[in-house]
């Protein structure tokens, strides 16, 4: 059984509110959300952070951000517009090891972030 805590939202060992699942990737709603639209859009393979992924990742990274941009159309942001991030590594703050995109949205959100 893996330790990971995103792998095991995808095993459901551990609850999440999921809004949407395929056989790549799934999404839920971020447990402390920064916007009134937090969601985490995640493939279900382990993948630790962009420092790891390969060639043979590009597949399922890019369907991830379809799925991403298909959920903030689907949740209302098409005219307001949305944010996709991925932290990787200890100075952008990525605090779950397993790779995943924040849509961020519903709210102006600031440039620079922080
Ligand atoms: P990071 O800081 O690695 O870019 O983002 C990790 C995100 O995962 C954070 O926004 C945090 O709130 C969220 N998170 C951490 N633990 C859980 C959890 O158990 N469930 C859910 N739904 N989100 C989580
Ligand atoms: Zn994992």
């Amino acid at each position: 059984m893996s330790t990971c805590l995103f792998c095991k939202i995808v095993q459901k060992v551990i609850p999440a509110k999921i809004i949407f699942e395929d056989k790549l990737t799934i999404a839920f709603k971020d447990i402390n959300p920064q916007a009134p639209t937090h969601l985490l859009v995640i493939p279900k393979k382990h993948m630790e952070s962009m420092e790891t992924i390969t060639s043979q990742d590009t597949n399922v990274l890019g369907h991830i951000i379809l799925v991403a941009r298909n959920l903030a159309q689907k949740e209302g942001h098409t005219k307001g517009g949305y944010r996709l991030i991925i932290n990787s590594g200890p100075d952008a703050g990525q605090s779950v090891f397993h790779i995943h995109l924040h849509v961020l949205a519903g709210r102006k959100l600031t440039w620079p972030p922080g």
